[in-house]
């Protein structure tokens, strides 16, 4: 199955993406991941890549359709995958159906994960990540076993550097302007599932699992 997460920032994309890897054994594909991975090279692209994610922007359509596309081009993704922060422009959207079309291949179903501004800036801004493993927690809901230690691999934890108020707020614009009519793109074409983030995890992972099996029983 073919699974797109969307959704702005803090909604619990990420949390949902790595349980469903698990649970059906395919590959997670961040496309915010894979920024964090290319912007630690030492080169002119590393450095507009981190310019953009510091300033809470998006990355230009052309670079990130093409990183991502070539990542769905990896044998581990042919049998499935989930998408986790992309597409989230229309561009985006229309060449990801583009190049699937083309292999016969297509999106089968779009989990869309929402909650207030509110709670998300919360959410945020209490926020830590593994920039070894990227597993997530949260200082407030979620701590490590140990101070800012990994519970997976024992690195060292880290805030995110767009993760500031300021930029969270330039985030969370950039997602209503750019990211929202892709939720509608979905929706015109029968795919959307709206999940409700603000529930409690356990709530939120059976209304995900429901879509899933409504959507694969089409
Ligand atoms: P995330 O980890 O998904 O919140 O992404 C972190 C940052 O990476 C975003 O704020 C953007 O700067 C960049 N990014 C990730 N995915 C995309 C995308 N699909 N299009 C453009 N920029 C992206």
């Amino acid at each position: 199955m073919n699974i797109v997460l969307l959704g702005p920032p803090g909604a619990g994309k990420g949390t949902q993406a790595k349980r469903l890897q698990s649970e059906y054994s395919l590959p997670q594909i961040a496309s915010g991941d894979i920024f964090r991975a290319i912007r630690r090279d030492d080169t002119p692209v590393a450095r507009q890549i981190q310019e953009y994610m510091d300033r809470g922007e998006y990355v230009p359509d052309q670079l990130t359709i093409e990183v991502v596309l070539k990542r769905l081009d990896e044998p581990d993704a042919r049998n499935g995958f989930i998408l986790d922060g992309f597409p989230r422009t229309l561009p985006q959207a229309a060449a990801l159906d583009r190049a699937l079309e083309q292999e016969g291949r297509k999106v089968n179903v779009v989990l869309y994960i929402t909650a207030p501004t509110d709670v998300l800036v919360a959410r945020i801004c209490d926020r830590i990540i593994c920039p070894n493993c990227n597993a997530i927690y949260n200082a407030v809901t979620k701590p490590p076993a140990y101070d800012m230690i990994c519970d997976n691999c024992g690195h060292a934890l880290e805030r995110r550097t767009d993760e500031d108020p300021e930029v969270v707020r330039v985030r969370l614009d950039t997602y209503a302007k750019q990211t929202r009519p892709v939720a509608d793109y979905y929706g015109e074409r029968g795919l959307l599932c709206e999940i409700d983030g603000t529930l409690d995890m356990e709530q939120v992972h059976e209304n995900v699992d429901s879509c899933l099996v409504g959507k694969s029983a089409r």
